[in-house]
Parts: structure tokens; C-alpha cells; sequence
């Protein structure tokens, strides 16, 4: 179980975003990873109290929490209870000044080795129409996508040549300057992030003409895209790396695939089944036939017995989608529709008016068949 998040942080239900900040502070410093080095305990607490001043600083989020508690939050986003250490690092730049903490207890988790080459590329997205057919058995799309490319001329670095990076002169290569500041600790040695060099410890000093320095050019890349069987209209999937490339030797980002469904010519889905709806002729009915359907890969022949009656629904086992992941798998309903002549010519109407006295022809309830409201029912609860 969930501990309330007002609890962890000791505040009242209407603390203000002032107090919510000083108790985050309080129980922050308290159970620092630093100061309580393999101690499992102190750092769960930390956690909790992480997690605890992201909902209850963000005004939204807290007002879902008031109203819903726990589930009010949902599992949408970044995972809640799943952050982690770097994800509490960074929520510190905003309520302690940038990196306060590395330089306050001794350079612990974060301070050192966070040079980062160049900077990462942004998601690109791309919508994926599919149908019934690619979505039931999966499908390989290859697709060309228009995007930051690495640029071949420097391998991504930027510079003209080697000799066109110089380490950088304001950190000397850290990518990290010092500076004193005021905080509501005293006073205190911080340590952010070199505003000459962004953090990369070095400069270009001749630039690559093809790119004008940025690493990358802009292009296009032919993906190949796997796609499992069973996904669903709306689904994301996402392929690490085959986004835009990062500026200077970054890191790629992701290429997030949003799956559409094509609509079937004649059949629907209903979650994993798949039904359609067929119309027969009454007499058909009478005699009983067979019918050719549909079906998502090619068609099938289905036996329709003599005195079927309309709305009866047959089942074709396992001729649905296969659920994502999961060995599951839906069935093919075939409705039948019966189907009243709107026209006849005076021929017809008089052989139907010598039957319309038959005592066979008078409907009574079908032995065996479910009602109309039993069917209701088992479909809706
Ligand atoms: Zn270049």
C-alpha cells in the first residue's frame, strides 16, 4: 500500500506550495542517498518523498490526488513509484539550484562522469496504417523517413578535422564550472553546467561546411519496422535510435509508431472477434444452404442449417486477432440477417398469399434458442 503523500511529507491537506517545498527540503536532506550511504530504508523514504513533492507540487496532479487519491493518477506518462534516482536529481535543479546537492555532500551520485557527448535527438513520429490482414498476422512495413541524418563528413563531430576541437578554455574540459551562491542553506559551492561548451568539455573551432557544425544533416533513412501481430488502433510502438540524430555526436531519439486499423471492406472488429453480417434469402433459410464469407485472411464456407432463424449467430473458432504478446485468440461471429423482399410483382404475391394461412408459417417460439433478452444480457452483463 500507497502511504499518503500529505503523511510522507508531515503537511496538512491545504499546505501551501511554499510549505509543500520546505517539507520536501526537510525530508529530502534527511534521507539523501549520501548521507545514508546502503541504507535501504532511508532510501525508499527519499523516494517516497520524491515521488510525493511531483504530485503535490504540480497543481493538476495534486487536485487528481485530492479528489482520487492513488488511482486518480493513473499509470499514464512516466510510471509513479517508478522513478528513478536521476528523475529525483533532476526535480532538485528546480527547488535547490542546479547541483547543489553534488557539491553539498561530497560530488555523490551525479557530479561526476555526467559529461554528455553532443546533444540527443528528438522522437520522431510516424502513423502506420494497417490492415486487418498485417494486423492479424504481423507485418515488416518499410518505410522512408524524413529526418536528421549523422553527417558523413565528420562522423557527427562537427569539426572541419581533428585539429578543429579544442578543449574547451572556460572548464577546461570538465564541462562543469564552480560558482558561490546564496541559498537557503548559506552560502554555497555549486557546480553547473559550462555555459561556454554546454557541458561538452570541448569547442569547435573550424566547423564541417557540410553540416556548419551541427553533426547532422537533414535527409531521409529507410526504416524497416517490425509490427507484432495483434496490435490496435491507437497503439504506440517504439523503435530506440531511429529518431533524429543528436547534434554533435548525440544520442539518436526514438521513432514512436502510431498504429492505425484500416477498416474492413465487410468485416468489424469487436475487440479480439471479428463479425459480420450476413443477409440470406428466406428461402434459403427454409431449405438450408452453404455460404461463402469473409473472413480476415481469404473465405470460408459456412453450413447454414434448414429453419435457421434470423438473428442466430455462428461461430468460426479462432478466425479473430490474436491478442499482443499472448496466445489468445478471438473468433469470427456470423450474423444472420434474414432478408424481407421489398418488391415483389403479382406472380409472387400470389404464390406467398397461398401460403400465408399454413399453420408452418405462423412464428412460435424456437425450442433451444436463446431470447432476445437472454442475448442481451450475456453481451452487456
Ligand atoms: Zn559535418
Amino acid at each position: 500500500m500507497k502511504r499518503d503523500y500529505y503523511e510522507v511529507l508531515s503537511i496538512s491537506k491545504s499546505a501551501s506550495a511554499d510549505e509543500i517545498k520546505k517539507a520536501y527540503r526537510k525530508v529530502a536532506m534527511q534521507y539523501h542517498p549520501d548521507r545514508n550511504a546502503g541504507d535501504k530504508a532511508a532510501e525508499e523514504k527519499f523516494k517516497e518523498a520524491a515521488e510525493a513533492y511531483e504530485v503535490l507540487s504540480d497543481a493538476d496532479k495534486r487536485s487528481k490526488y485530492d479528489r482520487f487519491g492513488h488511482a486518480g493518477l493513473g499509470n499514464n506518462g512516466r510510471g509513479f513509484g517508478n522513478m528513478n534516482t536521476e528523475d529525483i536529481f533532476s526535480q532538485f535543479g528546480d527547488i535547490f539550484g542546479d547541483d547543489i546537492f553534488g557539491s553539498f555532500f561530497g560530488g555523490g551520485s551525479r557530479s561526476s562522469g555526467r559529461r554528455s557527448q553532443g546533444v540527443r535527438g528528438s522522437n520522431l513520429r510516424v502513423k502506420i496504417k494497417l490492415n486487418f490482414e498485417e494486423i492479424a498476422n504481423g507485418a515488416t512495413k518499410t518505410i522512408k523517413v524524413k529526418k536528421y541524418v549523422s553527417c558523413n563528413t565528420c562522423s557527427g563531430t562537427g569539426a572541419k578535422d581533428k585539429g578543429g576541437v579544442q578543449t574547451c578554455s572556460t572548464c577546461g574540459g570538465s564541462g562543469q564550472v564552480r560558482k558561490v551562491t546564496n541559498t537557503f542553506l548559506g552560502q554555497m559551492q555549486t557546480v553547473t553546467t559550462c555555459p561556454a561548451c554546454n557541458g561538452q568539455g570541448t569547442t569547435i573551432t573550424s566547423k564541417c561546411t557540410s553540416c556548419r557544425g551541427e553533426g547532422r544533416v537533414y535527409g531521409e533513412e529507410t526504416v524497416n519496422i517490425d509490427i507484432p501481430a495483434g496490435v490496435q488502433e491507437g497503439m504506440q510502438l517504439s523503435m530506440s535510435g531511429k529518431g533524429n540524430a543528436g547534434e554533435r555526436g548525440g544520442a539518436p531519439g526514438d521513432l514512436i509508431i502510431l498504429i492505425e486499423e484500416e477498416n474492413h471492406q465487410y468485416l468489424q472488429r469487436d475487440g479480439l472477434n471479428v463479425v459480420f453480417d450476413l443477409h440470406v434469402s428466406f428461402i434459403d433459410v427454409v431449405f438450408g444452404t452453404q455460404v461463402e464469407v469473409p473472413t480476415i485472411d481469404g473465405k470460408a464456407k459456412i453450413k447454414i442449417p434448414a429453419g435457421t432463424q434470423s438473428g442466430k449467430i455462428f461461430r468460426l473458432k479462432g478466425k479473430g486477432f490474436p491478442a499482443i504478446n499472448s496466445y489468445e485468440k478471438g473468433d469470427q461471429l456470423i450474423h444472420v440477417n434474414v432478408w424481407t423482399p421489398q418488391n415483389i410483382n403479382a406472380e409472387e404475391k400470389a404464390v406467398l398469399e397461398k401460403l400465408q394461412d399454413s399453420p408452418n408459417f405462423k412464428p412460435q417460439p424456437v425450442k433451444g434458442e436463446k431470447s432476445f433478452f437472454e442475448r442481451v444480457k450475456e453481451m452487456f452483463g
